[in-house]
């Protein structure tokens, strides 16, 4: 561990909240159409339209909201009245102007590793929102710069590393997601924390358990400082 240089923070549900207000956006959207399907119906529409999605739009709210007309459509049969396209558009509004709500012990995390490495955050999402939310949140001060990254396989953090100048093996990822934040960094040779958030996107999810030596579950992200020999 004593050659890490670069630490990447995982941003939604790593360092403030996100798939909470995701979810509520969900439970609108469902009693919005619960004329034309039960929840679960309309649901699964939906996430079989966002995740077809992905490819054109990558991830992020703008997107969200194209998915969710589309679905609305779907759902209703192109029948739907104009007056839900203006709700789901306000819903998606909303959506980009929810409170930055920051994880307990993320503030005192980053300013304990301030300055000892350099820190970076990698997420996926729209590049004007997730600045916002870095902005809004008041820990721009302790980042190098924001890596705002249409996916999180493999090759996107090779790219990441070459462009950090470093070797797989001084990088070290903190985040929510094991599919995305954790399984691509190991198995480029980097280091990675999973900080489990109570609620996880169906398409970040995995079935299986990860065992590495370069891997570590923690409860709460201040306990990497102990990893981190902090
Ligand atoms: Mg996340």
């Amino acid at each position: 561990m004593k050659n890490i240089k670069v630490i990447a923070f995982d941003a939604d549900d790593t360092l403030f909240i996100n798939e909470t207000y995701f979810a509520e956006t969900e439970e609108k959207f469902c009693c919005l159409m619960s004329d034309y399907l039960s929840n679960q119906g309309i649901s699964k529409e939906l996430f079989r339209i966002e995740i077809e999605n992905l490819k054109l739009y990558g991830y992020g709210i703008k997107g969200y909201i194209l998915s969710m007309i589309e679905a609305a459509m779907s759902i209703s049969n192109n029948t739907l009245p104009v007056e839900i396209i203006e709700k789901i558009i306000q819903y998606g509004k909303e959506l980009l102007e929810k409170p930055i709500v920051l994880l307990e012990g993320v503030e005192e995390t980053l300013s304990a590793l301030h300055g000892k490495f350099k820190l970076v955050v990698a997420t996926k999402g729209d590049l004007l929102d997730q600045r916002r939310k870095l902005h809004n949140s008041g820990l721009g001060i302790y980042f190098h710069h924001i890596e705002v990254m249409s996916d999180k396989q493999e090759i996107d953090y090779s790219d990441l590393i070459k462009r950090l100048e470093i070797q797989p093996e001084e990088f070290f990822m903190i985040g929510n997601s094991l599919k995305s934040d954790v399984l691509p960094v190991l198995a480029i040779g980097g280091h990675a924390v999973h900080i489990p958030f109570h609620t996880t996107w169906a398409h970040e999810k995995i079935d299986h358990k990860v065992e590495h030596e370069n891997f570590r579950t923690y409860e709460k992200i201040i306990d990497v400082l102990g990893r981190l020999q902090v």
